[in-house]
């Protein structure tokens, strides 16, 4: 089967595919010649899950499934969470808003942190969601090159190398979409959704 995933982050297919069943093809938004802002406007990281998912649904008529993944630091209140892709402006820079984050860190003692990843489905009429999460903390500097967005400053629990120093096969074992796509997995699996 076909399932759209609602995503033009080649970073975010190329993990999620390696994790899909082969007998599943994902479609990203070019492939359905999508090409307009899919509005993310909610003001949590399910809400916009849902709401893209539910976009695509509606404006394309494909089921499709569409996360949202926010960064949760402890001493920060749980920021930026949501406003995690902006946190250091419209511009959505990467390096400018690990910038910003170490900044707002420098002097804490907690830097506990922890990623979370909403998968919203859309399949067969139906609504699915499912969450995972990767606890962690934020490293005092940048630490390897792989990757995308924080990686370079999350350091995952039990281990000593941030996101950014692991292999792709790693990071997707232990990590927050990894982990929600495992749970999107078994249950198209158990649906029998070939
Ligand atoms: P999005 O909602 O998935 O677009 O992600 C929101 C923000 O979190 C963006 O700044 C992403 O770069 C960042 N982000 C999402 N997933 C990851 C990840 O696996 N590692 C590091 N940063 C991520």
């Amino acid at each position: 089967m076909q399932l759209v995933f609602a995503t033009n982050n080649l970073n975010k297919l190329k993990e999620v595919q390696a994790l899909i069943p082969s007998q599943i093809k994902l479609l990203s938004l070019k492939d359905i010649g999508c090409f307009e802002y899919v509005p993310e406007t909610q003001h949590t990281i399910k809400g916009n899950a849902i709401q893209k998912a539910e976009y695509i649904k509606q404006h394309y008529g494909y089921d499709c499934f569409a996360d949202d993944t926010g960064l949760e630091v402890k001493a920060l209140n749980k920021q930026p969470g949501v406003f995690s892709a902006r946190y250091a402006g419209e511009q959505k820079d990467a390096n400018d808003n690990m910038n910003l984050l170490l900044k707002n860190l420098k002097g804490k003692a907690n830097r506990k942190a922890q990623f979370k990843t909403v998968i919203a489905l859309h399949l067969h009429g139906r609504l699915k969601t499912f969450t995972g999460i990767c606890k962690g903390e934020i490293t005092l500097q940048k630490y390897g090159e792989r990757g995308f967005g924080y990686d370079p400053i999350f350091k995952p629990e039990g281990y000593e190398q941030t996101f950014a120093e692991m292999d792709l096969e790693l990071k997707n074992k232990i990590g927050h979409r990894g982990k929600a796509v495992q749970q999107l997995v078994s249950f198209l699996n158990s649906t029998n959704v070939k």
